[in-house]
């Protein structure tokens, strides 16, 4: 009987234990399932669309080269699933493990009718598997990392079957096109381009970073270089596996360098991501710390505005808008800024975290439900590992510290002719060109409009 590959975001052919396992039990059906039921708010975001399209597309054409084929169909996954098994007479499914809330609950639910068979895959180890000598899941990366470590190298990654087992007849396939994927907002995403979804993507990517690993310590910090390996979207749609990451960067990229250390400590934030969600898996949806119940976010059609202004990168602090039209035109913000930016929106404009979230989670290409939620509330000091809300970060002292100033001209063209010493903070240095925006609210009354906020609701 054939057996169904259930892929979702483990996008790949190579290191794909899922497959290996399918190809061993029979015929394959690869299916992608796409569901906008199940995961409620967190439905693929806008970016994400555009992603998926094209990496479906290029697996798509990978599978037709090993003799198969992708098979597409909307729904419900475990409803989908479960008539696509009855229609092809396959009783088994395989799939990699994944950990977003709605996932899990659909695994349970398939379980209860079909033969469904997990794979780790998509993580450097089975996050269930790193625990304190006592058994307990971790709270805290430092630690968690450490225990991780003990764990690696990961095992070597797996190879793609030479040939995909084919049934006899080949189940009804939707069209990728009638799925609407792509974006229609006209200035939306005008930088898309420059990214190639899909497994050869991927490795490309991974090809450039090796060259570049040593020195990630020294330029990752920097808006102005491209100093990060940029493979966030490849990893969450699972276009490659992070223990190829592994292997790759320790044994060619430098890993004994600290680049290479500290970049695959980065990998692991990852993994630690996944922790938490089998600890909280609403972290996306409300904040983890219950003090923050009462805090008094502001709302109503000021506050509306400033988030406005915020999303389209016009708030008159210029890291945070170059950051804000930088993931508007592609998709992706350095890491360094998504911190000031988000910590911008929670503390100067006091904002409820859950508002930045989703607009990442539409916007970001790479948008991942345990990466985003664990950093908006880590940013915020709402999560399980800080509590830092009163530690109120100074974007414009940021954004000299890591040397911004190029990456402000090249986002913000207002300002581009302004010299490096005025770029940060214009309107302090009594230059602010006309067609850019005054600031929303200065420093000093935002951190104190903040911390007063934070003592009410300390009890
Ligand atoms: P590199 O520095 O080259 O790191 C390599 C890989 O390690 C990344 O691709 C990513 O998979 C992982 N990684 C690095 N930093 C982190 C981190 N802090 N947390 C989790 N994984 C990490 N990352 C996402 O993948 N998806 C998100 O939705 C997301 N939302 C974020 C929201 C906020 C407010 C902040 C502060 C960070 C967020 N990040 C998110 C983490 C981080 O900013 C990105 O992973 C990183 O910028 C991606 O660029 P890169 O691939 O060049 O990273």
């Amino acid at each position: 009987a054939p057996v169904i590959l259930w892929l979702r975001q483990d996008l790949r052919l190579a290191d794909q234990p899922a497959l290996v396992a399918a190809c061993h039990d029979g015929p394959v059906i690869p299916l992608y399932v796409l569901d906008d039921e199940a995961p409620g708010p967190h439905a693929m975001g806008g970016a994400s669309r555009w992603w998926l399209h094209h990496s479906l597309h290029a697996l798509g054409e990978a599978l037709h080269a090993k003799g198969s084929r992708l098979i597409l169909r909307r729904g419900r996954a475990e409803q989908v699933i479960a008539a696509l098994a009855e229609e092809a007479g396959a009783v088994s499914v395989h799939a990699i493990r994944h950990y977003e809330p709605w996932w899990v609950e659909a695994e349970k639910a398939l379980a209860r009718t079909l033969d469904l068979v997990v794979h780790d895959g998509n993580q450097l180890a089975p996050p269930e598997s790193i625990t304190t000598g006592a058994g307990k899941p971790f709270k805290i990366y430092t630690p968690f990392w450490r225990a991780l470590s003990h764990h690696m190298p990961p095992d070597e990654p797996l190879r793609t079957p030479a040939k995909i087992p084919s049934p006899s007849a080949w189940p009804k396939t939707e069209t990728l096109g009638s799925w609407d994927l792509l974006p229609t907002k006209p200035d939306w995403a005008t930088g898309f381009e420059d990214w190639t979804p899909g497994e050869d993507g991927a490795h490309h990517r991974l090809d450039q970073f090796i060259g570049e690993a040593a020195d990630y310590e020294a330029k990752r910090n920097l808006p102005s270089e491209e100093g990060s390996s940029r493979l966030s979207p490849h990893l969450h749609f699972g276009e490659v596996s992070p223990r190829q990451v592994w292997h790759r960067v320790a044994g060619e990229g430098g890993g004994g360098s600290s680049g290479g250390r500290t970049f695959l400590g980065e990998i692991g934030w990852r993994d630690y991501a996944q922790t938490i969600l089998l600890q909280y898996p609403r972290v996306g949806l409300r904040s983890t710390r219950e003090q923050f119940d009462t805090m008094p976010w502001r709302t109503g059609k000021a506050a509306k505005a400033d988030l406005r202004a915020w999303q389209r990168g016009r708030t008159g602090y210029p890291i945070v808008d170059a950051g804000m039209r930088q993931l508007w035109a592609t998709g992706w913000m350095h890491n360094r800024v998504r911190m000031i930016a988000a910590s911008f929106l929670i503390k100067h404009l006091l904002i409820d975290w859950r508002e930045g979230e989703r607009w990442f989670w539409d916007t970001l290409l790479d948008a991942d439900y345990g990466n985003n939620s664990v950093n908006w509330q880590w940013t915020a000091g709402t999560g399980v590992d800080s509590n830092m809300f009163p530690r109120i970060m100074a974007p414009l002292s940021q954004s000299e510290k890591f040397d911004a100033a190029d990456y402000i001209r090249e986002w913000v063209p207002e300002l581009r002719d302004l010299p490096d010493k005025a770029i940060h903070d214009p309107e302090e240095a009594g230059c602010r060109p006309e067609g850019y925006p005054g600031k929303l609210i200065g420093h000093r009354e935002a951190r104190e409009r903040a911390l007063a906020a934070y003592a009410t609701t300390k009890g």
